[in-house]
């Protein structure tokens, strides 16, 4: 496959690409990544990829970043009591031992499936 080079990336119609598609640095100012979105305060908000950046590399596949329509993009939703105690229940939840019914004090590990007291028993016995 030949090489892209940037004058390549220039695809505002999405003719070549799919979806319109910018050579790096070159992207419209109203949109942005996700990234770019984040440091306003920003986030997609369930809007569809509305077109990517492109920067060919030499030998390798080019680096491809989306972008977001910044008049769709909503504000980051910020923590609220009521979202603190859904993330405190959830933690909760997550700590609890399905065996002993016990609150482990950390996160079940997923590949134990309860907590190291049940996962070990004899171990714990003998330490
Ligand atoms: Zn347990």
């Amino acid at each position: 496959m030949k090489r892209l080079t940037l004058a390549d990336c220039f695809d505002p119609t999405g003719e070549r690409f799919g979806i319109p598609t910018f050579p790096w640095r070159c992207a419209p100012n109203d949109l942005a990544t996700r990234r770019q979105l984040r440091s306003r305060g920003l986030r997609p908000g369930g809007q569809d990829i509305a077109a990517q950046i492109l920067r060919p590399r030499r030998r390798r596949e080019p680096l491809t970043a989306y972008l977001y329509r910044v008049d769709l993009a909503r504000p980051v939703r910020p923590m609220t009591p009521g979202r603190w105690r859904a993330h405190e229940a959830m933690m909760r939840a997550r700590r609890r031992c399905p065996r002993c019914g016990a609150d482990a004090g950390y996160v079940i590990p997923p590949t134990l499936g309860t907590c190291v007291t049940c996962a070990y028993p004899e171990e714990q016995r003998a330490a």
